[in-house]
């Protein structure tokens, strides 16, 4: 454990965690510093917690990625997905190949379509909610999974309009639910580091309980290690823990460990090669323990594979994520964990475990 906590006041204070104390920010950063066999106490303790608050059921949704453009006015140092103008790999979809890949996309059976781009050069408010509708118009009845707060603040600026206005324009168009992503770190001497081009910590937070306020629910992610201490990790979970305790409206958490093979955070030697094992399992865990008002904690195996991801669902996880039959985020910046992960191959991580694998949708009710 850490030099400041024995091994009596680490079970002490997990046992006070499982019995309703809410984490300070400094007990918070004791358990995600933890190494040796309190690692796997905390792991276990989260568990527990997990299986209090969401059951036993290992949940996915069945959806599929769709990226619009890789066009992209940012250069956050953290991404290798986006591309300028002339790259020779850019591309951009036409609204016409929207609708046709949303229609292939119901052929299949999903439930969600999970559609974020880049800000592209010439995208307005108008276009991101003309993608909606192309994406509903494919396949209609699917939900919408779709934009974030950063893309909300582009289009709405682009349009010169609120971005209450763009939020209430994308729920006219067939929105659902909002990605939390572009959260990064809420920490903004991180985000002026790893993403000086993004909306500030305030902002984002501002945009999502607008959206949360609308009824427009959202999840909630960070993306952690490329280089930002436990303290700013934990300090970044306080700001999604305050923003649930007032609207209630994040639907689960998603940690996104760094991919950092191919991105200039990386490249120019002013980010570590990605986060540890030991740091995957805490961060899961230390979340399970510390978001006390965020029931579904999702093991990412689009970023570190399907065997780390079994792990963390005994650490405090309860969701595998969707099955993804498309995803360039992540090999775009060297992942190797993207592709489709088949619902038969999530009943055999599921029953490995002993726990019973459950269809879900994007906000959580059961399919049968
Ligand atoms: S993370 Fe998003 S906003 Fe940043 S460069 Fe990549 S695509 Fe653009």
């Amino acid at each position: 454990m850490t030099q400041t906590m024995d091994d009596n006041a680490l079970g002490r204070l997990l046992a006070d965690v499982e019995g309703g104390h809410r984490l300070t920010a400094e007990e918070g950063v004791s358990l995600l510093t933890a190494t040796g066999p309190a690692v796997l106490a905390v792991a276990a303790a989260a568990d527990r917690v997990r299986a209090a608050r969401a059951g036993e059921a290992v949940t996915f949704v069945r959806n599929q990625n769709l990226n619009v453009t890789n066009l992209c006015v940012n250069r956050c140092g953290f991404c290798g997905f986006s591309r300028r103008e002339g790259d020779p790999d850019a591309f951009m979809l036409s609204l016409d190949d929207v609708r046709e890949a949303a229609r292939l996309a119901l052929s299949r059976g999903v439930t969600e379509i999970c559609t974020v781009s880049g800000l592209a050069p010439g995208f307005t408010g108008e276009t991101y909610a003309a993608i909606l509708e192309a994406c509903h118009d494919g396949a209609p009845g699917v939900h919408l999974h779709a934009g974030n707060p950063q893309e909300v603040a582009y289009g709405a600026a682009r349009s010169g309009w609120s971005t209450a206005e763009q939020l209430g324009l994308l729920r006219k168009a067939g929105l659902g639910s909002l990605c939390g992503t572009a959260a990064e770190i809420l920490v903004d001497s991180v985000r002026r580091r790893i993403c000086p081009g993004k909306i500030r910590t305030a902002e984002w937070a501002r945009i999502i309980v607008e959206a949360h306020g609308m009824g427009i629910p959202s999840t909630a992610t960070i993306m952690y290690g490329s280089g930002e201490s436990a303290a700013e990790r934990i300090e970044h979970l306080g700001v999604l823990r305050e923003i649930q305790d007032e609207t209630g409206g994040f639907t689960e958490f998603v940690p996104l460990s760094y991919i950092h093979a191919r991105t200039p955070l990386y490249r120019s030697g002013r980010a570590p090669a990605g986060a540890t094992g030991r740091e995957d399992l805490l961060m899961t865990a230390v979340a399970r323990l510390f978001l006390d008002n965020i029931d579904h904690i999702q093991a990412s195996w689009v970023k570190l594979g399907a065997k780390l991801a079994t792990l963390l669902l005994l650490a405090g996880a309860d969701d595998l994520g969707g099955t993804l039959y498309e995803e360039h985020i992540t090999s775009a910046a060297g992942g190797s964990g993207e592709g489709y992960l088949d619902p038969a191959e999530m009943v055999r991580i599921a029953t490995d475990l002993g726990r019973p694998l459950a269809e879900r949708t994007t906000l959580y009710a059961r399919v049968d």
